[in-house]
């Protein structure tokens, strides 16, 4: 299935796709240490989540918090 080998190649690139809590955004999350998280935002998602994000707010606070709980529960694997 054509869905299985485009995840398959985000979990090679160290990317996984992750949803907001909140608004259901999907992203794609790397993390390359604890203390960074690379975050690609596809034109869907930002269109779904109602944070406006720049500069300063890279990403949605409840997605962060997403991340940081899909961490604590081991999903996300510091690549
Ligand atoms: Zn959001």
């Amino acid at each position: 299935m054509t869905a299985c080998t485009e995840r398959q190649e985000y979990l090679e690139g160290g990317y996984a796709e992750l949803s907001c809590a909140r608004c259901a955004a999907l992203v794609r999350v790397r993390k390359s240490s604890p203390q960074q998280t690379s975050v690609q935002w596809t034109r869907a998602a930002e269109s779904i989540c109602s944070t406006r994000l720049s500069a300063l707010v890279p990403t949605c606070p409840d997605l962060r918090a997403s991340i940081e709980d899909a961490v604590r529960a081991g999903k996300l694997e510091v690549t």
